[in-house]
């Protein structure tokens, strides 16, 4: 018996279709801005504090004349990561977008690969141009990024405030105005920019206010040492903290696996997992059972979910982290945690309520406590071109 050839149902390279479908979505220009965004109120971590949101706001103007929008963050400049807003801009201006003229957008691996050869990390100037990438192409075809990513399996997501302004009375007050508005009723609260007594009494005063059974999260931005986390560490369980972020700095490790073992509550790499090989050294020596996503740290949506992907497999969970992205860079993060099997601990995302004005016109919905995926193709979302004038900061 003989086996009939296989046909295929797959566009081919030569198919009019696809071939029309690269040159509509060549790119033709990449543009970034720098935009300083004022917050409502000065957000502190273990090592800055700020009280403008800076941004890049990068523009992707395809062939066929669509627009797709991206955004990377940082906290205060190079501080909590090596990359700057200026950096940015330099680096997608000189090195990222000669690297990506001309070529499809719909090709968003391959766009990775010559970003990647175009300059080292560099992760958040990557991400910003990828998720303007993803956006375009969404409008092009008339889908949401998602569909792009393998489409979602969530809708909404549990959401998550940070509280960092140092002021107990302040943070006791802001977290009862999130659960009166219906917006956020689980806190992250910041720790590491004081000593361990006195931050520890903001978190005894917070968990006191707020009604029982409140999930309060720890994020110590890699400001303790292992002998404060040794120390420290039994507090936190007495107080019912259900998570701890990043206690130990970023290249120790093996002094958070340490840490991890002795810890009844479960500790959460950030800092620590930037690429999908730290992500394997970090699963590989029990660093911690919960890692942070963020396309930040991880370049783009399919790094994203490479790091996600090596998470699952290692039995680690997922917690959606921020770096105060406005509505743009946060729908990026929704459209890919959407599309991810799980997301068990939800997400922050709170960057758009922490701005004086909303960066988008729709802005991003927030109800019941939990925070919803934008609808529309693309990511969903318009910039509002008046505010970002406003705000950019020009040479
Ligand atoms: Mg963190």
């Amino acid at each position: 018996m003989s086996i009939a050839p296989a046909t295929s149902t797959l566009i081919s390279p030569e198919d009019a279709g696809f071939a029309s479908l690269q040159a509509e979505t060549a790119i033709r220009s990449i543009s970034a801005r720098i935009i300083a965004a004022p917050t409502r109120r000065k957000h502190k971590l273990s090592n800055t504090s700020v009280n403008h949101q800076g941004y890049i706001f990068v523009e992707v103007t395809l062939e066929n004349g669509v627009v797709g929008y991206g955004e990377g963050s940082t906290l205060g400049g190079p501080r909590w990561a090596e990359e700057s807003v200026e950096a940015m801009k330099a680096n997608i201006d000189a090195y990222i977008a000669p690297a990506l003229i001309g070529h499809p957008a719909c090709e968003l691996e391959r766009a990775a690969k010559l970003m990647a050869g175009a300059c080292k990390r560099n992760n958040s100037a990557k991400s910003a141009v990828d998720m303007a990438l993803l956006d375009a192409t969404g409008k092009t075809l008339g889908v949401p990024a998602h569909v792009l990513l393998g489409g979602a399996q969530h809708q909404s997501f549990s959401a998550i405030w940070a509280l960092a302004s140092g002021d107990a009375a302040q943070e006791v007050e802001e977290a009862q105005g999130m659960i009166e508005k219906g917006w956020f009723n689980r806190f992250k609260i910041k720790l590491g920019f004081a000593d361990p007594a006195t931050d520890l009494g903001r978190l005894a005063a917070l968990q006191k206010a707020l009604p029982a059974g409140t999930d309060i999260i720890a994020d110590v931005n890699q400001g303790w040492s292992e002998a404060d986390c040794i120390r420290y560490l039994p507090r936190l369980e007495d107080l019912g903290v259900s998570l701890i972020e990043q206690p130990l700095p970023a290249d120790q490790m093996a002094g958070m696996a340490r840490v991890a073992q002795r810890s009844a509550i479960p500790i959460m790499m950030d800092e620590g997992v930037f690429t999908p090989a730290e992500a394997f050294d970090g699963c590989a020596k029990a660093a911690g059972s919960v890692i942070s996503l963020k396309l930040c740290k991880h370049g783009g949506v399919h790094q994203l979910k490479q790091v996600a992907g090596i998470a699952r497999a290692a039995g680690v969970q997922l917690y959606g982290g921020c770096l105060l992205e406005s509505s743009i860079g946060a729908s990026a993060h929704l459209h890919a945690f959407s599309t991810l099997p799980a997301l068990e601990w939800g997400t922050e995302h709170f960057g758009p309520k922490i701005l004086v004005e909303d960066l988008t016109r729709e802005g991003l919905v927030y109800e019941n406590f939990r925070v919803h995926l934008p609808e529309g193709p693309g990511l969903g979302i318009t910039p509002d071109p008046d505010r970002l004038d406003r705000y950019e900061i020009k040479d």
